[in-house]
């Protein structure tokens, strides 16, 4: 599932190609299922448009108008976006299609029928109303601390809940929680001030360093767990091996000599 890094590299992406070009045609393909707005609604405020603008939060994206509406995405389990050109192949499940009046094309691209597209009045409403919280890559630690102060239980679904601190998802909390040196299952209202700074830290540092990347977990440093994340391999630290557990059925990697819980 895109994570934060994989988002801002769609975004990132978005205003390198698709950034105040005029939207001549928008074509849906069996897109039903992810539209949250109307095609009549998304086609109404953005045919004959601009995107002039872009933000981020946590896993949501916005594109702006030149007549400030936001389209926002959500990309579901395998959404992402792709950039092409007329007489290039459509790329495969191309849901929505912007076309610009220049031949380029943007396709909102999701496999499995899943994902959002939204036509919202900005951002800050969308967060309040899809009650998403404070973005992990853009926050303080004190905000950090505030946004999570009465959570409890296990950390990695603390660090998972995105109504809280938003983005961090099931392969990247595998690896902010292997740097720290912390189970998954470790309770999180146990950690003391100085292990909740270190895991701010931590977050901002492995979200920032995936986004130099372009969010492909096997370029990550040779240190990270997530090139080596899977069961049986030797973990980069100890040469131990990663074992994989579950967690809210989902499956989550540890090196149990590293991560004692
Ligand atoms: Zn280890």
């Amino acid at each position: 599932m895109p994570e934060l890094p994989d988002v801002e590299v769609f975004r990132q992406h978005a205003e390198k190609h698709a950034k105040n070009k005029k939207i001549s045609e928008i074509r849906y393909n069996d897109a039903g299922r992810v539209l949250k707005s109307s095609k009549q609604k998304i086609s109404r405020n953005l045919k004959g448009q601009k995107f002039t603008g872009s933000a981020r939060a946590g896993k949501h994206m916005f594109l702006k108008t030149d007549d400030d509406k936001w389209l926002a995405m959500h990309f579901g389990m395998t959404g992402f976006l792709k950039h092409w050109k007329k007489g290039d192949d459509e790329p495969e499940y191309s849901k929505v299609i912007f076309s610009f009046d220049d031949d380029h094309r943007l396709s909102y691209i999701s496999k499995r029928k899943l994902g959002e597209l939204e036509i919202t009045d900005n951002p800050e409403a969308y967060k309040k109303e899809n009650h998403i919280g404070i973005d992990a890559l853009d926050c303080s630690f004190k905000e950090f601390k505030e946004a999570l102060k009465d959570k409890q239980g296990g950390i990695k679904n603390v660090l998972m809940d995105q109504s809280k601190v938003s983005g961090i998802g099931n392969i990247y909390s595998d690896e902010i929680l292997y740097q720290e040196k912390l189970h998954p299952k470790h309770k999180f209202e146990k950690l003391d001030e100085k292990q909740l700074k270190s895991l701010h830290k931590t977050i901002q540092r492995v979200m920032q360093t995936a986004i130099d990347n372009k969010a492909q977990p096997s370029d990550l440093p040779d240190h990270y767990l997530l090139p080596h994340r899977e069961e049986g391999n030797n973990c980069p630290d100890c040469k131990g091996k990663i074992k994989k557990i579950k967690i809210n059925g989902r499956g989550t990697y540890v090196c149990p000599k590293c991560q004692k819980l």
